[in-house]
């Protein structure tokens, strides 16, 4: 038995399915998670010595690499002042600057500890301004765990099969409207019904928890028209997106402004960290200034924000996102050509630094019914073949990958030579 398997039979006794995240237990690729004694640049090394090159980066905030030196030593800097003080300290007016020079939609801004809590409140705080209870999200799009969210769910909700929950009231789901990403014709009927009682979209600007799906020309723009001649709130969440696509976000790249936006994931820089802003006349509802509540005990963490502060100023540096999707670009190519020299059926996305992989024949991927057509089997198999040979992918078919600026050139080597004896294996 390895120490990853004893420690997993371990887990499961007081930990339900061994894991705090369902998709970490590998139950829908099978198997045995590996467990993690360090991480370091582009590698995760497993508690029984195995290096792995990392395509995870912990979901998304590991841009520059695991143990970055600059936010290590901010962390370290930071905790010898105190952990947390619950009283507002100067690195929160820091964090909410930079982050409104960077966003420029977020006038506002107001920190949180996790993407959950930056969209359920962004969510409530439309209800609020608006007066209206209805909200609209799509089918695939997970913007965590909040019960109006777990509606048509992506993620691991779709990966374990259960995108509505048990445990969400019949009565708040019905509040949640969905409608298929990339289909504006659908989106527009369900405005013209209903558009008058919806209170926001809630969108990820580039779909990355069905895999990965980019938006088509006109998708976005179109749901800032309608949210214009409706009165909705537009909400963009880039909890994944930001940072990772562009230093401005998935509306930097595709030009259309919410009037809201969700952050979590590299604005922490791997500490426990989400952000919710964007118009001052609608960030002026929350409390205390306004009668919409929210709060949060440790939001605005001193060793959060030193974390975050110093992710994005590193972040911010001329020529990181050239090199960091030229990097992606070089991966793609490099898997695309493995799986047609093997024969099999496969295809990428790609935005930035980060990528979806599809196990079809079809020519492209734009939306939720192609992705879940993919060969899922194909993907468990590779995914398995990639793991032995010290690749670590995302453990299921509906997750994006991410690449960080600490992969060389070598590691994407090693990885293509790898993708091609899987591929050959299949
Ligand atoms: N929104 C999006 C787009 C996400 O990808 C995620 C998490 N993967 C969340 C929200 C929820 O964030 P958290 O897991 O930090 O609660």
């Amino acid at each position: 038995m390895t120490l990853s398997e004893q420690l997993f039979e371990r887990a499961q006794h007081t930990i339900p399915g061994g894991v705090n995240s369902p998709v970490r237990a590998f139950k829908s690729v099978g198997g045995t998670p590996v467990f993690i004694d360090r991480a370091d640049g582009a590698y995760l090394y497993d508690v029984d010595g195995k290096r792995y090159i990392d395509y995870v980066g912990s979901w998304g905030p590991m841009l520059l690499g695991h143990n970055h030196p600059a936010i290590r030593e901010a962390v370290i800097k930071a905790a010898e002042k105190g952990l947390s003080f619950g009283a507002p300290c100067p690195a929160e007016i820091d964090m909410a600057e930079l982050v409104s020079k960077l966003v420029p939609s977020m006038e506002m801004l107001r920190m949180v500890s996790s993407g959950t809590e930056a969209t359920m409140s962004a969510i409530r705080l439309a209800r609020g301004y608006t007066g209206r209870n209805t909200i609209v999200k799509f089918e695939g799009c997970y913007h965590g765990h909040a019960d109006s969210l777990l509606v048509k769910a992506g993620s691991g909700a779709l990966t374990l099969g259960v995108p509505n929950s048990p445990g969400v009231p019949a009565d708040f789901a019905k509040y949640t409207l969905t409608s298929e990403f990339n289909n504006l014709a659908q989106l527009q009927a369900l405005f013209a019904e209903h558009g008058n009682d919806i209170a926001c979209i809630i969108v990820e600007p580039v779909a990355g928890n069905m895999n990965c799906i980019p938006p088509q020309p006109g998708f976005l723009q179109g749901l800032r028209e309608l949210c214009d001649q409706y009165g909705s709130v537009l909400i963009f969440d880039e909890v994944m997106t930001g940072f990772r696509v562009a230093l401005g976000g998935a509306q930097a790249v595709y030009g259309v402004q919410p009037d809201l936006t969700t952050l979590g994931k590299i604005i922490g820089g791997g500490m426990p960290v989400g952000a919710f802003g964007g118009k001052k006349a609608i960030m002026q509802h929350i409390a205390p200034l306004g009668p919409v509540y929210q709060a949060g005990t440790l939001s605005g963490n001193p060793i959060a924000m030193a974390a975050g502060l110093a992710a994005l100023t590193a972040i911010s540096q001329p020529g990181v996102y050239d090199a960091l999707t030229a990097k992606t670009t070089t991966l793609l190519q490099g898997l695309q050509q493995a799986a047609d020299a093997a024969g099999v059926p496969f295809c990428t996305n790609q935005v930035g630094g980060m990528f979806g992989m599809f196990f079809t024949d079809q020519a492209e991927v734009s939306s939720y019914q192609q992705a879940t057509k993919c060969n899922i089997d194909a993907f468990k198999r590779f995914f398995h073949l990639m793991l032995q040979q010290g690749i670590y992918l995302a453990p299921s078919a509906y997750e994006a990958g991410f690449l960080s600026l600490a992969h060389s050139d070598s590691d994407l080597a090693a990885t293509i030579d790898a993708a091609k004896r899987s591929f050959a294996a299949l």
